[in-house]
């Protein structure tokens, strides 16, 4: 179970401080898909970043899997972090390296060995539908091939949480639904919690069993999707 309790992140800046993230408060279950929809500038990326420590809070908790973020020791969040799979809007592949080899690079830094990694790569190949493939540089992959090799990239380490920043926003409306297809085959396959940013609706109906709406680093409203979205 994830939770935030009264979260709030502020910078400082030229013009003074900005609150990005005001006083949230959310419960995150094993295995849901969790999405948070907002406008551009309504803190998002803010809280996303909070659930791996690659920002920490002002004051309040991130509470991931029973341990409080902000209060581990930089080895053991590195630890967490291995559990915590991230996928992002452009990708982030290494394009000097294959498929193959972006998909191993967090194996090779978890310390895991040539035959392991070679193993585990070409199981995640299989699961994402990149068979063929491994060969490739990112130069040479479509966008939906190039977010699969994020997604097995992420698994590697097999996290219990993924996190998924605008994952599909540099996809046309086929390639984001196919995206979205792994994504729900590959939560109910490994029971992998799912927490996802998004400005689009209609990846928040297609795939979201519960839904935060943010409007100025405020969680405005909460709930099931059916329940936020279809009352009249
Ligand atoms: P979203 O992801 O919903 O677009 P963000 O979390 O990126 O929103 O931004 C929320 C607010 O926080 C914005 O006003 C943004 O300019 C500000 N912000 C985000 N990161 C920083 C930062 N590192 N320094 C200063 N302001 C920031
Ligand atoms: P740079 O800082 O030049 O972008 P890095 O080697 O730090 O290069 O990272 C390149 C990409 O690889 C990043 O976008 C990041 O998402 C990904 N990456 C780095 N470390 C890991 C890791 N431990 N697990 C998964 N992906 C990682």
């Amino acid at each position: 179970m994830i939770t935030l309790n009264q979260v709030v992140k502020q910078f400082a800046t030229k013009k003074g401080t900005i609150t990005a993230v005001d006083d949230v408060n959310l419960t995150i279950n094993e295995g849901e898909i969790y999405g948070v929809i907002g406008f551009s500038g309504a803190g998002k990326s803010t809280l996303i970043r909070m659930f791996n420590g690659l920002e920490k809070p002002t004051t309040g908790d991130v509470v991931v899997g029973g341990d409080n973020i902000a209060e581990l020791s930089p080895t053991d969040l590195r630890k967490k972090r291995q559990k915590i799979g991230m996928i992002f809007q452009h990708f982030n592949l290494l394009w000097s390296r294959t498929v193959f080899d972006n998909i191993s690079f967090p194996l090779e830094i978890a310390g895991v060995s040539k035959s392991e990694r070679t193993a585990r790569v070409n199981e995640l190949i299989r699961m994402v539908g990149l068979e063929g493939r491994e060969n490739a540089y990112p130069s040479q992959l479509s966008g939906g091939q190039k977010q699969r090799v994020g997604i097995a990239r992420s698994l590697a380490n097999n996290p219990t949480v993924l996190l998924c920043d605008e994952a599909t926003s540099a996809l046309d409306p086929q390639t984001t639904d196919e995206i979205l297809d792994l994504l729900v085959n590959i939560n109910r396959q490994l029971n992998l919690t799912i927490i996802l940013i998004t400005h689009e609706m209609q990846v928040i109906r297609k795939i979201c069993h519960q839904v935060a709406v943010m409007e100025n680093g405020r969680v405005v409203e909460q709930g099931p999707v059916m329940q936020v979205f279809e009352n009249p």
